[in-house]
């Protein structure tokens, strides 16, 4: 007897298909932040995305970066 496998697709950090589970978004592909008929490029079969997209902030004292300098990193 076949089980289903089990395929983790929400709240992942990359987009998977929740046909095979296989995740999409190879580098040279871009992704809308929804798709309503996304097709899989490994099973053929379509399905429905939402991507929720995370703010961060970065913040420091100062304020005369000119821009050379990434806020992030290492100090
Ligand atoms: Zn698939």
């Amino acid at each position: 007897m076949e089980s289903e496998k089990e395929i983790y697709c929400t709240g992942t950090h990359h987009l998977v298909c929740p046909h095979c589970g296989e995740e999409q978004g190879c580098s040279d592909v871009d992704l809308d932040d929804y798709d309503d008929a996304f097709e899989c490029p490994h099973c053929g079969k379509t399905f429905e995305y939402e991507r929720e997209c995370i703010a961060l902030y970065y913040s420091r004292k100062g304020g005369r970066n000119d821009g050379s300098t990434p806020l992030w990193g290492p100090v």
